[in-house]
């Protein structure tokens, strides 16, 4: 999402006037967006401000912001730990980027953590027509009401909120005739989705996945991220019938262990997820499953571990994310007793060799295959493409550059540590 964000705060700037440049050399605004779900990615926002020290001595007129959600959730103490900071802004407000801009350039400092009651999406101006890469993101939903022990999303991006139909599908379009092929949906909580559709009535994301499948030019659909407790049968019965919507799916779990997950606040038990992952492979055979987990929550006992290693065991993932608990200020479980650093170590890499078992196991199953993949950009070696196939594997392969943006069949010869390679049919 912050990817999408960052899209979104470079065209309020070229709205303004401002060009996009790589080198932080040539700016006259450097803007760092980022991240508060671990410390470690909040941290590394003081570490990053640290390196431009110089160039803002040397070019006293450059201003210097943070966007995302470490400025919304320590605004004021970024300007008082750093003090090269022109401007602060939260990820509710950044379609005000341009005006704060020009307060910060009159008054020095400018600071906007505000949950706004217009809509950013609205107010945002309409994009260059500019070519795009073929595989894009698009926000549908943001925020979370679940409030999970660990997780600062519901402080930091606010309370659940979903775009209407409408709006989503005329960005479609747009996007679709920039040269996008595939679209991935967004959202913390992606499949709660519930936005004002036709006719009066609420969309679910799979009703809103059907409107899109119908746009002409638009060849893949992709959502993300999933709770399972908002897996709806219409979601399946789209993963089952839809013939734009891919077969992968991040359904992220967290823990194995029941006594765990109660005291996550995840509202799910390790079998009812078990249950519901049977429901979606039974819709559609072939779907990748992807997962989240956090190793060493507190009170974890090894018997906990050993039940998050078993429900792996069982549903067997294609691809994961996995992370030790990152106390998070302001969260219920920071406030509990924590487990020590050593452990949390010693666990996650138990836990990351098995899913990398498991995700080589799936890829290696690859081989021999012949897969759609969606051809992106050219590869690192002269004449090759590098693509993404329908299981969102990257595939590496020899093609004109004539091919990029569009699907081809191509059969998988090898699979190396994190992509696939073959050849065109
Ligand atoms: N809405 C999604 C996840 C959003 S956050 C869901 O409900 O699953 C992305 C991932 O970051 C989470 O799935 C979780 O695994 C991880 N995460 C969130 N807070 C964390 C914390 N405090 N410490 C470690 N990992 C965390
Ligand atoms: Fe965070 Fe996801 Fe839980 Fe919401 S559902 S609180 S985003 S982990």
């Amino acid at each position: 999402m912050n990817v999408y964000d960052s899209e979104r705060m470079v065209e309020v700037m070229e709205g303004a006037g401002f060009e996009q440049t790589d080198r932080a050399d040539d700016a006259d605004m450097i803007l760092l967006n980022t991240c508060h779900i671990r410390e470690k990615a909040a941290e590394k926002v003081y570490s990053e401000l640290g390196r431009f020290k110089n160039l803002k001595n040397e070019k006293p007129n450059l201003k210097v912001a943070v966007a995302g959600c470490v400025a919304q959730a320590e605004g004021e103490e970024i300007m008082r730990r750093q003090p090269l900071v022109d401007l602060v802004v939260g990820p509710q407000s950044y379609h005000r980027l341009a005006e704060l801009e020009k307060v910060a350039h009159q008054t020095g400092r400018a600071i906007d953590t505000d949950f706004p009651e217009e809509d950013k999406f609205n107010v945002l101006g309409v994009r260059p027509k500019i070519k795009r890469a073929p595989s894009a993101f698009l926000t549908v939903q943001e925020g979370c009401d679940k409030f999970c022990a660990f997780c600062v999303v519901p402080y930091t991006r606010g309370a659940e909120v979903s775009r209407p139909v409408q709006n989503i599908l005329n960005e479609a379009k747009e996007l679709v005739e920039r040269g996008v092929r595939e679209i991935t949906l967004l959202g913390q909580n992606v499949n709660a989705y519930h936005g004002e559709g036709f006719q009066g009535r609420e969309y679910s994301l799979a009703a809103l996945i059907w409107e899109l499948n119908k746009l002409d030019g638009l060849e893949r659909i992709r959502f993300t991220t999933s709770h399972p407790n908002d897996m709806s049968l219409d979601l399946l019965e789209a993963h089952a019938n839809c013939e734009k919507l891919m077969p992968y799916l991040h359904l992220p779990v967290q823990s194995g262990s029941d006594r765990i997950l109660k005291r996550m606040n995840r509202s799910h038990t390790a079998q009812s997820y078990i249950d519901l992952v049977d429901e979606i492979r039974r819709a559609r055979p072939d779907i990748l499953l992807s997962g989240d987990f956090i190793v060493g929550f507190p009170e974890e006992t090894d018997a906990d571990f050993e039940a998050t290693l078993e429900l792996i065991r069982e549903v067997k993932y294609g691809q994961a994310y996995s992370f030790k608990y990152s106390t998070r200020p302001g969260t219920p479980a920071a406030e509990r007793d924590q487990l020590p650093e050593k452990l949390k170590t010693k666990r996650l890499y138990e836990l990351q060799t098995l899913l990398s078992q498991q995700q080589k196991t799936t890829q290696d199953s690859m081989i021999g295959r012949d897969l759609r993949v969606l051809f992106e950009k050219p590869g690192r070696l002269e004449g090759q493409l590098v693509g993404k196939s329908e299981y969102l594997h990257a595939v590496h392969v020899f093609a004109p550059r004539s091919l990029i943006g569009s699907v081809q069949s191509v059969h998988i010869t090898a699979s190396s540590s994190n992509s696939l390679a073959g050849s065109l049919i």
